[in-house]
């Protein structure tokens, strides 16, 4: 009897997916294993809203495997020495994974297909499953990845995407394979009160509403910051309850003026994928070095506690960074502000704000989060590395009539209008209505005079 172990990471979903297809090409049986890996807690990543929406993915693509005849197989430890350990309870002949970008996922496929090899069974890696177009795949002439966004895009668009898959329609687990419980959301301890729910299933109705709802409008409306009009996909993309190819071919079948926008963000999110899987150093240090002397944690103790807190003064980053805490999610626009105020207008370290950020969100990606912090510090792939955006300008544009603010900061929930934007130009009895929200924490002006005189621009 043929047996094959499937390693599930970030890619917790039935349909399209490339290594559960490979493994039951052949007649026999299947392990998929989920490992709760020591080496991911030990780093730090393992947060209470990932964990939470873990849980509930794994329940999910349990619960589809048990509709198809099988179970999910969860152990806890090291993930190279218990995919070792599973392959040989099983007799399994070889192992199935998803290709990942990040360097701890580098140095996991590297380990696992040495020990693996050196246990006689074969490692598959899958390049398609994270990712639309792989690392790699399209590079320019003199470099192994793209570094400027717009190239990329242009042949990213151009490349022929594989065909997707349905869920498999049965799957047949060897009773020797023993598993612990799930882990269970309920329970955990501080968890965003409005974190999302997890899994397959419902990643798929979000999609499926997202096509007929939001899409139609995106290109409009994705900046705006009240509107909630982003699909609110990512934490499905993170954890690839959603494959991203899926997504890709139904937003092209869908059709109409967003889909077009909505295509270029999920290419971004394959720039960022294969920037970090060529330069995996990128996570922590700068992928382009300006010569910051950034001001750190401890030096800039109280701005950054009041930046975490939401409580700046300004209030379309305070509302950002409420939501931030309440939902483990905020829009992409709110994600900007909140970076380029803590960059360039406060000139805190880029790092600083990426672990809050990996502390909270539950779509926390290393790609992702740390190469978007990198491009708004002006460190990264930014063609304009000295971009600032104003914060109450762009809260104008974003929130022109000031709901998003009055949403998430109750102190300002009286103030009619964007005067919302600015409360310290309110006087008497409506400023003393907004009770202890504070003033400004710096001048704007003082914030950008201090970064222009340390990137050498004055
Ligand atoms: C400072 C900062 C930190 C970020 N951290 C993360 C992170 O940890 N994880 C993460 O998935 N995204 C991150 N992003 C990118 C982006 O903001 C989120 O993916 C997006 O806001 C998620 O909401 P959505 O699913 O509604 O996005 P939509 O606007 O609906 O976009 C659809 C999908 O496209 C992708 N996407 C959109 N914008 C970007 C982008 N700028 N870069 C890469 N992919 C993008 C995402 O997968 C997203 O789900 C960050 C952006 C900034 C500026």
């Amino acid at each position: 009897m043929h047996v094959s172990v499937v390693l599930f990471t970030s890619d917790l979903r039935l349909h399209d997916h490339p290594p559960l297809r490979a493994a039951l090409t052949r007649p026999g049986q299947v392990v998929p294993l989920f490992v709760r890996d020591r080496g991911v807690a030990a780093a730090g990543f393992a947060v209470p809203n990932r964990l939470a929406f873990l849980a509930d993915c794994l329940h999910d693509l349990d619960a589809g495997l048990r509709a198809r005849g099988g179970r999910l197989v969860v152990r806890s430890g090291d993930v190279v020495d218990e995919v070792c350990r599973v392959v040989t309870e099983v007799d399994a002949a070889d192992v199935h994974v998803a290709a990942d970008v990040s360097a701890y996922a580098q140095r996991r496929e590297a380990r696992l297909r040495r020990e693996l090899e050196a246990q006689g069974c074969r490692l598959w890696v899958h390049d398609t499953v994270n990712s639309v177009v792989p690392p790699g795949t399209v590079a320019p002439a003199a470099s192994d990845h793209f570094a400027v966004f717009s190239p990329y895009f242009r042949r990213w668009s151009g490349q022929r995407l594989r065909d997707t898959s349905d869920a498999p329609r049965a799957v047949r687990v060897p009773d020797s394979a023993g598993s612990e419980e799930l882990p269970v959301r309920e329970g955990r301890a501080a968890v965003s009160e409005g974190l999302p729910a997890g899994g397959e299933t419902e990643g798929r109705k979000r999609l499926t509403a997202w096509l007929r709802g939001g899409l139609a409008a995106y290109g409009d409306r994705q900046d705006d910051l009240a509107g909630d009009a982003t699909s609110r996909l990512s934490p499905h993309l993170h954890f690839g309850t959603l494959s991203p190819v899926e997504v890709v071919h139904r937003v092209r079948q869908a059709g109409g003026p967003g889909a077009e926008a909505f295509v270029r963000q999920m290419a971004w999110r394959d720039f960022h994928r294969q920037v970090l899987a060529a330069r995996p150093d990128a996570a922590t240090a700068d992928y382009r070095t300006r010569g910051d002397r950034w001001r750190s944690e401890r030096a800039a103790r109280a701005d950054v506690e009041a930046w975490r807190e939401g409580r700046t003064g300004y209030p379309a980053i305070d509302a950002a960074m409420r939501q931030l805490r309440r939902e483990g999610w905020m829009p992409g626009r709110a994600r900007l502000l909140a970076a380029s105020f803590l960059t360039k207008t406060l000139y805190v370290d880029w790092r600083v704000g990426a672990r809050h950020f990996l502390r909270l969100l539950v779509d926390g990606d290393v790609a992702n989060n740390q190469l978007n912090w990198q491009w708004m510090a002006g460190t990264g792939t930014d063609t304009r590395p000295n971009r600032v955006l104003n914060p109450v300008v762009q809260a104008r544009r974003h929130d022109p009539d000031g709901a998003y603010v009055r949403r998430w900061v109750p102190e300002l929930s009286a103030v009619e209008g964007p005067a919302v934007h600015e409360p310290w130009r309110l006087r008497g009895g409506e400023r003393a209505a907004c009770g202890a929200y504070p003033d400004p924490i710096v001048d704007l002006s003082d914030g950008l005079a201090r970064f222009r005189r340390a990137r050498g621009l004055d």
